[in-house]
């Protein structure tokens, strides 16, 4: 059996292994797989204490470079997308990209950087991004101090009402679609606790110092059902707690009964 033969062997069995156990598969993981790398190697590289990755890959480079064509041609026969990924030095202070390769050549270590996933999970990625990025700007609402208009649906809003402030427009709620939320004033920790427990979406509601020219927290819009729910958790478990120590004292013989043995 050719040396090329060995490699493409080796490559390929390390690539199903790999993908078995994680679903994605990178260079790295693949040679050390492979039993081209040792993990203290790895280590030792990330730590700073190797210059280059290559240095240490078992096999010389024109074997490296093959074993590195069987492991694309692998992910490509299996349909998998390429997904770039970055490489920081584990060193204290400043974290600084790794280097792969003798040359140094971008085309190189864009090729050890690439890991392959599949399209699938590219998809699942995208869209708990989204459903993030959705969550981070549904957040922060802002309480009234004068009267204003939204921008939008030009309704005039008195003092005390919710804004959004996207791209310098004023929103009111219900062009924003929180016209069903409602105000939960902060200075209740256990009920903004059990609240935030239960949602997916709330706003926390900001209102402008003027002395201090700082945005203070006043408490969070909030969905009534989630509220109502909140609400109930904690009536259940004070009456949970409140039972406990009713059996509590009940086992304990009272002091007329004490005096009496
Ligand atoms: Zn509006």
């Amino acid at each position: 059996m050719s040396n090329r033969v060995r490699i493409k062997q080796r490559v390929y069995q390390a690539c199903e292994e790999v993908w078995y156990e994680q679903k994605f598969v990178s260079p790295i993981d693949v040679l050390l797989k492979g039993k081209f790398l040792q993990q203290a190697q790895i280590e030792d590289w990330r730590k700073g204490r190797i210059t280059y990755l290559e240095k240490v890959i078992a096999g010389n480079l024109n074997a490296i470079t093959f074993a590195m064509k069987c492991f694309r041609e692998w992910s490509c026969n299996k349909g998998l997308k390429p997904s770039p990924t970055a490489y920081l030095s584990r060193t204290r202070g400043s974290r600084k990209e790794l280097r792969f390769s003798k040359s140094g050549m971008p085309s190189i270590e864009m090729a050890y950087r690439t890991h392959y996933v599949s399209p699938q999970l590219i998809e699942e990625q995208k869209q708990k991004r989204k459903e993030k990025h959705e969550q981070f700007v549904m957040r922060i609402v802002f309480r009234l101090l004068i009267e204003t208009q939204c921008s939008q649906c030009k309704r005039l809003l008195n003092i005390g009402r919710f804004v959004r402030v996207e791209e310098n427009q004023l929103l009111c709620q219900s062009c924003v679609e929180l016209s069903e939320f409602v105000f939960l004033p902060k200075g209740d920790p256990q009920l903004t606790t059990s609240v935030r427990e239960l949602s997916t979406k709330f706003a926390i509601v900001l209102q402008e110092n003027f002395v201090t020219k700082t945005h203070e927290r006043q408490g969070l819009l909030v969905q009534p059902e989630i509220l109502e729910r909140a609400n109930t958790v904690i009536e259940i478990n004070r009456r949970a707690i409140e039972l406990k120590s009713r059996k509590k004292q009940k086992k304990r013989p009272s002091l007329h009964c004490r005096i009496l043995r």
